[in-house]
């Protein structure tokens, strides 16, 4: 969620500046299954925090905090070092985007979201008359922040954000977190008791940082408090204030699969590389069918002059899109391309459009959830010891399949493809098919 910082293996960005890498949501990062961290973390009693935590007990009630309010918060609180271990993690394992997405626009993620489009019918139709925003987009951010609500991440945020606020290297970004957390306490939104969350602070359906949530959360039930943990609809009324915020215009596509010429310059690709549509029309930029006639070419904004740009997220020889200004709203969500397009697509899904048309540059596609579950369940029964068969690929997943990928004379990868998979089905057996 904005400008959340961290790093996790994603399929862009792993060693950029801080505030700008990519920290999946919770969902996001149990689709991912970022790398099982052994953390060691040192039993005695740190001195130094107390007297980091007198220090914060000062700026926080310099800020407003009252003194029962921190001091409640923090009664019986010790630094969770593991936090500091997350902060500084290097992903060893650099994603392919048709991984990320195929695990992100699975088929569970597709029927999930019909159901809750359906569930929540009139709350988006309001949601949508307010903020502009429509249901699909916005039931699409839900699934790949928090799985409809069902991934929030259980690390409690004061507890993480006093440790990242005392040790590490973005001690002031996380104080602010740590006020504006002890705010939405004191203002009685969220229960302190339901403030769980991500390692880095974002909790909830919406999956915010505490200081986004100061800044756009919204009561959109009415009830008076702004609780994007209890309230589906508070939450997806904020997550429509946010995109609104970010730019969003109502009735415009994100953009949409594009088929280039001959000959087209990659150079002239690049999310920031805009150009009017005309211009790209007339460099012969068209939309992507699967055959002519099979489906309507999507939406282009009314507006020739409206401003696009070509998305290669794999390069020239992958799909490539034209978006328009709402990617970038969905865009400023968590600051990164993969990420938008996972819910841009979802939200084409949800709207019965089908898969990209071009395929992803690679012999070996990405797994979704279903069929990482089967892919763990085939390690298991050779005798790996994997852990939960959960759908996420951890280290201990990796290791297995590595060993397998070397008993089959594989170049051993560790990574969760379908390859391995069909590999390990029995000779003839069944499973689902891609
Ligand atoms: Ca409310």
């Amino acid at each position: 969620m904005a400008r959340r910082p961290g790093s996790r293996p994603s399929a862009e960005r792993s060693g950029s500046c801080l505030a700008r890498r990519v920290l999946p949501g919770a969902a996001l990062a149990a689709a991912l299954a970022a790398a099982t961290l052994a953390v060691a973390t040192p039993a005695r009693a740190d001195e130094g925090f107390a007297a980091c935590l007198s220090e914060l007990r000062r700026d926080a009630i310099g800020k407003g905090i009252t003194a029962a309010t921190f001091d409640q918060g923090t009664r019986g609180l010790a630094p969770d070092r593991s936090v500091l271990e997350l902060l500084d993690f290097q992903p060893e394992f650099r994603t392919p985007i048709w991984d990320y997405l195929a695990a992100l626009v699975d088929d569970e993620r597709i029927a999930d979201g019909r159901a809750m489009l359906d569930r929540w019918r009139d709350t988006l139709a309001e949601v949508e008359r307010r903020y502009g925003v429509d249901p699909e987009t916005v039931v699409a951010v839900w699934g790949v922040e928090s799985d409809y609500g069902r991934a929030f991440g259980s690390r409690p945020l004061l507890t993480s954000l006093a440790t990242l606020s005392c040790y590490g290297r973005r001690q002031g970004f996380f104080r602010g977190e740590f006020v504006a957390t002890l705010r939405i306490v004191q203002d009685g939104h969220v229960p302190a008791e339901q403030l769980v969350g991500s390692w880095a602070g974002a909790f909830g359906h919406t999956q915010f940082m505490p200081s986004t949530f100061q800044r756009i959360a919204v009561d959109f039930d009415g009830d008076g408090r702004r609780d994007i943990v209890g309230s589906v609809p508070d939450a997806l009324g904020s997550t429509a204030n946010f995109l609104r915020r970010a730019g969003w215009r109502a009735g415009e596509p994100w953009g949409y699969e594009v088929r280039l010429p001959e000959g087209f310059d990659p150079s002239l690709a690049g999310r920031r590389n805009k150009r009017a549509l005309a211009d790209w029309n007339a460099l012969g930029v068209r939309p992507a069918v699967a055959q002519p006639g099979a489906r309507p070419a999507p939406a282009a904004p009314a507006d020739p002059q409206a401003r696009a740009a070509v998305l290669l997220p794999a390069g020239p020889s992958g799909p490539a899109f034209l978006v328009f200004r709402n990617f970038d709203a969905v865009f400023s969500y968590n600051a990164a391309e993969s990420y938008a397009l996972a819910i841009a697509h979802l939200a084409d899904r949800l709207r019965g459009g089908g898969p990209f048309i071009a395929d992803w540059p690679t012999d070996d596609p990405g797994l979704s959830r279903a069929q990482r579950r089967e892919l763990q369940a085939l390690l298991a029964a050779r005798g790996h010891d994997i852990g939960a068969i959960d759908g996420m690929i951890g280290a201990r997943s990796r290791e297995a399949i590595r060993a397998e990928e070397t008993r089959l004379g594989l170049v051993p990868s560790g990574r969760a493809g379908f390859a391995i998979l069909k590999a390990l089905r029995p000779a003839g057996g069944g499973g689902a098919s891609r």
